[in-house]
């Protein structure tokens, strides 16, 4: 919508003002015939028009260029007012510059920065108005550890807000608790069930323990029956050894009886008999 006219210092080149709004060329465009214009009014002007505002001639979007190059440094270098001047701001500065400039211009409007404030203010009167807006939070005087807002003041009710706090944090403990017993009890659950299996798996063994004990104690009692047999054989054995011991030693004695008194052949017969007799004698033999 080009730039006041009245801002700028010093003579104006004619060639620089915009053909529609009359003031200074703000982003501007050329048409072939050489006029030029700010974007916004060419654009603004083609919506109902199909030619050049200042000659008539036919003229549309797609023919618009950036202006000349020696034009647009004449434009750069005019020299402005910044817009806050009004309110106190004495910078003159190039146009190229003054967009610059005005961002930081210490005599802008801005909003507070506090949200929900309406207030609008120089920038540089901001850090007076923070100190007292009514939109600074603050921690609650108290000592309630509450951030709370200017304007909440008289709804501030430490006891409430505490009461609030409290409750949320009974809940979530209920809740971590509720938690925590739930794992307590699968992980106890798991383990039982655990035992349990481990106890079957005992008991197998011990059946198992059981039958090979049982197995080894038969064992051990044949083997006792089998040793109390062979000790009783032995015994036997000695009984008979002694007999033939005796034996021999009668049969000796008779020899040297035969020998000293002659040829008495019944007498040889006696011990023979008596032999056979001991060999035929049926075993004894006990088992338990
Ligand atoms: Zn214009
Ligand atoms: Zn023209
Ligand atoms: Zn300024
Ligand atoms: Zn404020
Ligand atoms: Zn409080």
């Amino acid at each position: 919508m080009g730039y006041d006219i009245e801002r700028f210092v010093g003579y104006v080149n004619e060639g620089l003002l915009c053909c529609i709004c009359r003031d200074v060329l703000e982003d501007p465009l050329q048409a072939p015939c050489e006029h030029a214009f700010c974007t916004a009014c060419i654009h603004g002007w083609l919506v109902h028009h199909s030619n050049c505002p200042e000659d008539r001639q036919v003229l549309d979007m797609s023919v618009l260029r950036p202006l000349y190059r020696y034009m647009k440094n004449d434009l750069n270098r005019l020299q402005l007012h910044c817009k806050n001047s009004e309110h106190g701001c004495e910078m003159v500065c190039s146009l190229e510059s003054i967009d610059r400039h005005e961002r930081e211009c210490e005599y802008g409007q801005i909003s507070c920065s506090n949200a929900g404030c309406p207030v609008q203010i120089e920038r540089r009167n901001l850090d007076g108005h923070l100190t007292v807006c009514e939109y600074r939070s603050r921690e609650c005087p108290n000592g309630c550890g509450y951030t709370i807002l200017r304007v909440e003041d008289a709804q501030h009710n430490c006891v409430a807000e505490l009461r609030t706090e409290l409750e949320l944090l009974r809940s979530e403990m209920i809740c971590r608790v509720e938690e925590a017993k739930h794992e307590m009890e699968s992980r106890l659950d798991s383990q039982r069930r655990h035992m349990v299996q481990k106890e079957s798996l005992l008991q197998n063994e011990i059946e198992e323990l059981k039958s090979q004990m049982s197995r080894m104690m038969s064992d051990v009692r044949s083997l006792m029956a089998a040793e109390r047999q062979h000790r009783q054989e032995l015994e036997q054995a000695d009984l008979e050894k002694r007999e033939l011991m005796e034996l021999l030693k009668g049969l000796q004695k008779d020899c040297r009886l035969n020998n000293t008194e002659g040829n008495k052949k019944s007498a040889n017969f006696r011990p023979l008999t008596r032999l056979e007799s001991v060999k035929r004698k049926p075993r004894e033999v006990t088992v338990i």
